[in-house]
This record gives structure tokens, sequence and C-alpha cells, in this order.
């Protein structure tokens, strides 16, 4: 990803807070965003502030490391798993927390999602995971969420919402859509006998694909 300024990652990230509320994927103040914009500091959306009325300037820069900001806003109480995953995965640059419908449903089952749409296993990875239930904002849930996380660009928290992560914001919002579209198919599928899953090895070939050749032309 082309390194951002401030003020642009500021902007961005408050613009994806408000196209995710259009589309119906958060509502209120729930969920969060952010971006990184370098080594060692990220642009996060405020804790508890509808993003209907939140502005650029809201937006707040997190330390990754040891999590200190500035000014008057507290940021996002998920701040500590955005920065762990920047931690540990470094060609990840975004991160969106969301609580979208069906992402909640599934959630709430805490059933995993086999490998049976091809724009998810391709997107999202070869099966969703849902992360051991924790309260949100501890290190309990970063530690489940990382777990959930590994080989994947998306996870759900039990009881809880979805976390997408990607190389750029529009990938992680991009899966954020294609991992609730997943969501709604896995339920939706029970009333015709359940889906039927792709191959293990098909879908974790599929999710490479998808990171090393299919999405470098739309990251250019
Ligand atoms: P924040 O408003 O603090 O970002 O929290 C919302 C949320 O979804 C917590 O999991
Ligand atoms: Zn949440």
């Amino acid at each position: 990803m082309t390194r951002m300024d401030i003020q642009e990652a500021k902007s961005v990230v408050c613009d994806a807070g408000k196209k995710l509320l259009a589309i119906g994927l958060v509502e209120g103040t729930w969920g969060n965003i952010s971006v990184k914009i370098d080594e060692n500091r990220m642009v996060i959306t405020p804790s508890g502030k509808k993003y209907e009325n939140q502005t650029p300037d809201d937006m707040v820069v997190v330390n990754i490391h040891d999590l200190s900001y500035e000014g008057p806003l507290k940021p996002s109480s998920e701040r500590g798993l955005h920065a762990e995953i920047y931690k540990q995965r470094k060609n990840i640059n975004a991160v969106i927390h969301n609580h979208s419908t069906h992402a909640c449903t599934v959630a709430a089952a805490r059933k995993d999602i086999p490998p049976i749409m091809d724009d998810m296993v391709q997107i999202v990875g070869p099966s969703i995971r849902v992360a051991d239930y924790a309260i949100s904002g501890t290190k309990k849930l970063t530690k489940n969420v990382i777990k959930a996380l590994k080989g994947r660009n998306g996870a759900l928290l039990a009881n809880h919402g979805a976390v997408c992560i990607g190389r750029d914001l529009d990938e992680a919002f991009v899966t954020c859509q294609v991992l609730e579209k997943a969501c709604k198919i896995f339920v939706d599928v029970q009333s015709i006998g359940g889906g039927v899953s792709i191959n293990k090895v098909e879908a974790f070939a599929m999710h490479q694909y998808f990171l090393k050749k299919y999405s470098k032309q739309a990251m250019e």
C-alpha cells in the first residue's frame, strides 16, 4: 500500500465508517475502523461516537506499540486488537470490526463456516473461524481473534461480530461484504439441506491465488 499521510488516513477512515453505515454493515457507534500509517502508528475511529457525526478530525492517531495517543477523543476500545493485528501481520494495513446482522447470527451460533463459496474462499480464506468468546476490548479477545485469523483475512467473534483485514482499506471493506454474504448463505442454505464444501486443498490454493495473483491488479 502506498503510505498515506495522517490527514489522508483520517479522511479515508472517516469515509469508510459512513460507507459501512450506508450499506447497513454497522449501526450507531458500533464497530471500529483503522489504517496503519507507518510501522509505529495507526489512525482509528474514536470510541462511542456515531459514524454520522464523525469528522476526519475526530480520528485518533495511536501508537501501535504502547497504545498511547494524543488529543481529546478516546480511540476505539478495540485499539489493542487493531494494534496487535498490525504487529503480527506485517502486510496488513487496514482493519474493520463490525457487528453486521448475518455475521452476528453465525457468531451467536458459534459455528465455523466451511469453504462453501468461491468468493469467500478466495477473499476471506479457506474457512471462517469463530474466535472463542471474550469480553470486548480485552486482551483475551485480542488473543482469541489473532488465533482465529491465522491464514485468514476475516474471522467471527463469538456472540459479538466480525473482524476483517486487508492490505488496504478497500480490500478490508470488500472482505467485510463477502464475509457478511457468506454468513447469510451459510444460514439460508440450511433450508435446502445444508451447503456442500469445496475440497480443503483447493480452497487453500484459491485463497493463495487471490492473495498472490488475482488481487494484484486491484491493488495497483
Ligand atoms: P468503540 O466505540 O469503542 O470502537 O467500540 C465499539 C465496539 O464494537 C466494541 O467491540
Ligand atoms: Zn464490537
